[in-house]
């Protein structure tokens, strides 16, 4: 494979401060080589070795890709009427879901394929280079099989989310569905090659006892864990997440002080995901109080249909800062090295030596431009895994 350097960047953001100035290790007038599809090499502009590609940033800021650790991207259909009456004053009850679920169930594998497919691009395209995807329209053995099958072309970091809501079939039967989602459905997510599990814990989805008993399955059967907690109401799911040792608990929206505590004295990662605050016109999670107790933060989209349509991670990286008290740099830090610790990750969200080549050239001096000039395409360039997208 073909060596590439990075040259004349006038703001290197390695995400790790042993490297740099700051918390995101910051250097200027730098360079890298990506070799082998690593960072091979990193020091002065002035002192870059030849390499077969070039690639000049003219002064720009170069940052990690972004890792967007929590989307749901296989589905059909969207829900833009839904959007609009809420936006007009109906509240967000996650009830659309099965809106959703209907709609995937009566569209083919190719529908399903082509819609993660653009997607993914669109996320590309402003500087994401790795994207957790997560099944949860299905909800029949065979509609979560072919969903994560499908996702698994498109990202190693699958997640079987059976545990979505209950669906209509199933209707005041939620033990029966439980059996099935822990039983032949978990079976058939992990012959599709599913790498983590994940549970709606929420009123009207599933119960700490019901969540408690898929994840344990899920986790037994050699899946890591991660839950969608507390994002309606301040409910069990965050204590419940701490408890499991799993590596993300995911919204964080409505959290106690004890929720807080304990988040900040655990490996699980705290995931904001300020794109479904913003389009659920909802209060956004208190990041500043997590980041302050000590609690490792990551930024994610959470895309999909309903409650946040946007693959964008500098849009909600403005968000974080805009709304949530983050600065740019603990909001770039969230985005980058945050998603990667969500998903147990080493060698993504940094750009240290021995790190995978993902970077991200910005149309911008500073990655303070990402939270400054909110909604400007100021991605130029991607390298994903070594290569120029
Ligand atoms: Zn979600």
């Amino acid at each position: 494979m073909r060596s590439l350097l990075v040259t004349n960047i006038g703001e290197l953001v390695t995400a790790d401060p042993a490297w740099g100035e700051g918390p995101l290790g910051i250097r200027h007038n730098a360079a890298l080589v990506i070799d082998d599809r690593r960072v091979e090499w990193i020091g002065r502009a002035a002192d870059a070795p030849a390499a077969d590609a070039r690639l000049d940033a003219d002064g720009a800021a170069v940052l990690p890709g972004f890792v967007d650790s929590h989307s749901h991207l296989v589905f059909a259909g969207d829900r833009a009427p839904e959007f609009a009456a809420r936006m007009g004053g109906q509240p967000y009850t996650g009830g659309g879901i099965r809106t959703t679920v209907g709609a995937t169930r009566a569209a083919d594998d190719e529908q399903l394929r082509t819609n993660v497919a653009r997607l993914r691009n669109e996320a590309l395209r402003q500087g994401t280079t790795t994207m957790e995807i997560k099944s949860g329209y299905g909800l029949s053995v065979a509609d979560e099989a072919r969903s994560l099958r499908v996702a698994r072309e498109f990202s190693v970091e699958t997640t079987f989310l059976g545990a979505h809501v209950v669906p209509a079939e199933y209707a005041d039967r939620t033990d029966d569905y439980v059996s099935l989602v822990c039983g032949p459905m978990l079976t058939a997510a992990r012959s599709a090659g599913a790498r983590w599990i994940d549970v709606f814990c929420e009123r009207g989805a599933f119960d700490a006892d019901h969540s408690r008993a898929i994840l344990t399955v899920g986790a037994d059967a050699g899946l890591g864990v991660r839950i969608h907690a507390n994002q309606l109401t301040e409910g069990p799911g965050v204590q419940l997440a701490v408890e499991l040792n799993a590596a993300s608990a995911d919204h964080c929206t409505h959290l106690s002080a004890a929720d807080i505590a304990a988040l900040a004295g655990s490996a699980t990662v705290a995931t904001l995901l300020p794109g479904a605050e913003f389009s659920t016109r909802s209060p956004y999670p208190p990041a500043r109080a997590l980041i302050d107790a000590g609690a490792t933060v990551a930024l994610a989209t959470d895309c999909n249909p309903g409650s946040s349509y946007t693959t964008s991670m500098p849009f909600c990286i403005a968000l974080a800062v805009r709304e949530m008290a983050m600065t740019p740099a603990e909001a770039v830090l969230a985005a980058t090295r945050g998603g990667a610790a969500a998903l147990r990750r080493r060698d993504i969200g940094h750009l240290t030596v021995g790190a995978r080549g993902d970077l991200v050239v910005l149309d911008a001096p500073s990655y303070v431009h990402l939270a400054y000039r909110p909604g400007v395409p100021l991605t130029t360039t991607v390298v994903l895994n070594g290569e120029l997208v």
